[in-house]
């Protein structure tokens, strides 16, 4: 295959492409191309020779081996929900995307040794719906869950809200299958929990963003569904209360604690500003919001008590009066039906695209050790009013999460705005901190200048030697994760 393949002329690449795929699944007509090649954020666009829709491991090795030869650039792509213009060709450079959209089988779930083989295009909410019906859960959870895929969740290690109890994607993950950049595939879909026969290739290849080999398949760890969850909205008297207010909470339900978010005023605002429909969790003021949510699997939390209401339901609210008698929690709201929960959830999962609504605004998503959040968002917060700014902040707070946004304060016109130096001032401080820049949608082609000023060079070179080794012709995902020398 590959000889021949080598002998193509340049418009028999895509010839070439629909003999390994099929003609339907071959796009080059711009009108049907054009989603392929422009990120969700809108801000990355680039051309592609096509956009080639494998259906088997085999088709997607033939396809880089293609590539390889011909020195095209590969870009894979899942469901495009990516923020970093990562699964978007660049400029520049011949490419092809690689959509693993048709690769989207629950090859097979092992209910007792609780783990599943899923295909790269298998949307995450679809693996949900795949493990509960065996009352098991796959835990990685976020606002995109409808439309991301897990190759695109392994490519970035996604975190998303319950990384506080099952960690991300990384963690969730016990082996994978891919295609290597001279079209090798390797299999390690064992499942095995341990596994020391030398390097961990699964480790390289989750969140590198498609620069090393195309995930086609994983193996992932699954979990006891809840039998009982207690969903709430806090308004807690600070950041440095909330994180007692989680130690807390953590020490009286098992560690039960599966999201603890954080969504303070301006974030409701703009919430609720761009859809009306959602109701204010609470009247008046919260000083720092926090949707917490608490889930056990044990039989005993789900037992119904005198009053009606279930067992983790009264304890956790037992435990928010101690936290109310002590002055860190100012005021609650417990859902108290699986139609508020999911409100509340809903009310969380919309920020971005409220944001986004709302007008510019530039994404900055970092993480910090936890015992650091309060003093960088005490200090941080009026640096950016002073410049202009109204930062639109939420965060997974419970893993050290936080998406901050950076929008025009009230009255002021963007385009005037200082945004390098607000970015100059969130780094340096990060840097004090011990914070990172990026912690968890990844680098893609928007993080590239801060990769090269803040990331250890030595860390850099270890990196590119890995890329350069295995390879070397640069053709999977150029221009995304490593910025140029
Ligand atoms: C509303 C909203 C909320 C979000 N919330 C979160 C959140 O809470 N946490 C979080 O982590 N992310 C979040 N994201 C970002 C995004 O959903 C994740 O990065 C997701 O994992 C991307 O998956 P995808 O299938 O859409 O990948 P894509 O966007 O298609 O691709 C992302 C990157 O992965 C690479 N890639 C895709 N598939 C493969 C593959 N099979 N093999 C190799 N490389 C591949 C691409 O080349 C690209 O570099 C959110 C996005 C939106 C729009």
């Amino acid at each position: 295959m590959i000889e021949a393949i080598q002998n193509t002329d340049a418009d028999g690449v895509v010839d070439a492409f629909r003999t390994i795929v099929g003609e339907a699944h071959v796009l080059t007509r711009p009108a049907d191309v054009e989603g392929y090649v422009t990120d969700w954020t809108g801000q990355y666009r680039a051309t592609a020779l096509a956009v080639v829709r494998p259906a088997t491991t085999r088709e997607v090795a033939e396809i880089v081996m293609l590539c390889n030869a011909r020195n095209i650039a590969v870009v894979p792509q899942g469901g495009r929900t990516g923020l970093c213009g990562g699964g978007v060709p660049v400029a520049g450079r011949e490419s092809v995307v690689v959509s693993l959209t048709r690769m989207n089988a629950v090859r097979s779930l092992d209910a007792k040794g609780r783990t599943v083989i899923a295909e790269a295009g298998v949307v995450l909410e679809t693996l949900h719906d795949a493990a509960l019906k065996h009352e098991l859960v796959f835990p990685l959870v976020f606002g995109a869950k409808g439309s991301c895929t897990i190759g695109g969740n392994l490519s970035t290690n996604a975190g998303g809200s319950n990384v506080v109890r099952y960690g991300n994607t990384r963690e969730l993950c016990l082996g994978i299958e891919a295609v290597m950049p001279d079209g090798t595939v390797i299999n390690a879909l064992t499942g095995l929990r341990k596994d020391n026969t030398g390097y961990d290739l699964k480790d390289l290849l989750i969140g590198a963003e498609g620069t090393l080999g195309i995930i086609t398949a994983a193996v992932f760890k699954l979990f006891p569904a809840p039998k009982a969850r207690t969903t709430a909205f806090l308004s807690v008297d600070s950041l440095d209360a909330a994180l007692s207010v989680l130690n807390h909470l953590q020490d009286h339900t098992g560690g039960g604690v599966e999201a603890f978010e954080y969504m303070p005023q301006p974030a409701l605002n703009v919430i609720c500003k761009v859809f009306p429909a959602i109701r204010r969790p609470l009247e008046g003021t919260v000083a720092t919001g926090i949707l917490v949510e608490v889930a056990s699997s044990r039989p005993n939390d789900a037992a119904e008590m005198q009053d009606g209401t279930i067992r983790l339901s009264t304890e956790v609210m037992e435990l928010l009066g101690e936290l109310m008698e002590e002055g860190l929690v100012l005021d609650a709201m417990v859902a108290q039906s699986e139609q508020q929960r999911t409100d509340l959830w809903k009310m969380r999962e919309s920020i971005l695209e409220a944001i986004t609504e709302a007008g510019p605004a530039y994404h900055l998503d970092i993480s910090l050790p936890l015992a650091r959040i309060a003093r960088f968002v005490e200090e941080m917060d009026p640096e950016m009013d002073q410049l202009g700014f109204q930062p639109l902040t939420v965060g997974h707070l419970g893993d050290g999460n936080l998406h901050y946004a950076l929008s025009a304060a009230e009255g002021r016109d963007w385009e005037t705005l200082p945004l390098e130096s607000a970015k100059e001032k969130v780094f340096a401080l990060l840097s004090e901190l011990g914070g990172s820049f990026s912690a968890e949608h990844g680098i893609g082609q928007s993080k590239l200048p801060v990769m090269t000023k803040l990331k250890e060079p030595a860390q850099l070179e270890v990196m590119r030697a890995i890329k350069q080794a295995l390879d070397p012709n640069n053709i999977l995902n150029p221009g995304k994760l490593l910025p140029p020398n």
